[in-house]
């Protein structure tokens, strides 16, 4: 696509606009891909879903670092209710300068599950934001089932918005972010996530059920979300700004005895 198409300078609009709402991610996903790469059922294809769909808009802002530090507690209660503020917000925003442009989109609320309690019963998104945030260029899919980023590792909140606007999709990742250093399956307070074959690239079994149900635990409490494995992961150079290159000195041992450089 020329850089001075019609459809370039639209892609420059909105990243602009996705800019100026504080949007600390941008990136956009072919909503082929989905089909394309077969890594979940056909029904949650984007297009099976919305047939005009042609194109997946994913923004993300990050988690900071001291405030999920402190998890689980209210600061970080509060932070993530702000994220999810934000996305929504700035998603809406976005969804609305689409609409203006004759365009249809709408945007997928970051969750979409109502209450924790429905994850217990039915630990499933209904849209994954993780898998449209990789298919939008923006990371890869960790042993913990997050997004890393290379500038947040998985300390990054996303959001998306459908569209049937026709803009240049950025390029999936190839190199796989996750060092395989298993500190986030080590650390999570439930035990949720079991090894996978060693050295697989896959991410871990995680007993959704397990996760879900420590939140419902910690909700009632005033504390939610935990984030853990969200914490402790040692990518992103978000880190480096805090003077962390990594987690503990347990967690440096664990990683090293994995091989990691760390
Ligand atoms: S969010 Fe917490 S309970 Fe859930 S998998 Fe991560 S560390 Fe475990
Ligand atoms: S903590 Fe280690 S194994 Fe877990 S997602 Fe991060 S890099 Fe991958």
């Amino acid at each position: 696509m020329a850089e001075n198409s019609k459809e370039a300078k639209l892609r420059r609009k909105i990243a602009r606009c996705a800019e100026k709402l504080g949007m600390n991610l941008f990136g956009v996903a072919d909503a082929e891909r989905w089909k394309q790469y077969g890594e979940t059922e056909q029904a949650f294809f984007p297009p099976v879903i919305w047939p005009w769909c042609r194109t997946v808009i994913v923004m993300g802002v990050q988690i900071f670092l001291p405030m999920i530090e402190t998890t689980p507690s209210a600061v970080y209660s509060e932070l993530y209710n702000t994220t999810n503020r934000l996305l929504d917000e700035s998603a809406y925003r976005i969804a609305n300068l689409l609409n203006g442009l004759g365009f249809r989109a709408f945007f997928f609320p970051r969750d979409g599950y109502g209450d924790i309690s429905a994850l217990v019963e039915k630990p499933e998104a209904a849209f994954s934001q993780v898998l449209a945030g990789r298919y939008a260029g923006l990371g890869t899919i960790g042993f913990n089932h997050t997004l890393l980023t290379p500038e947040y590792g998985p300390r990054v909140r996303l959001v998306s918005v459908i569209s049937d606007v026709n803009i240049e999709p950025d390029e999936v990742m190839k190199k796989d972010l996750c060092l395989r250093c298993g500190v986030c399956g080590k650390s999570c307070p439930m035990g949720a996530f079991s090894a996978g074959e060693a050295g697989s690239r896959a991410a871990a079994d995680m007993d959704k059920r397990k996760c879900a149900l420590y939140h419902q635990r910690l909700k009632n409490e005033f504390r939610y979300p935990c984030g853990v494995c969200v914490k402790v992961c040692p990518v992103g150079k978000d880190r480096k700004i805090y003077g962390r290159s990594s987690v503990t000195e347990e967690g440096i041992a664990h990683c090293r005895s994995f091989g990691s450089k760390i």
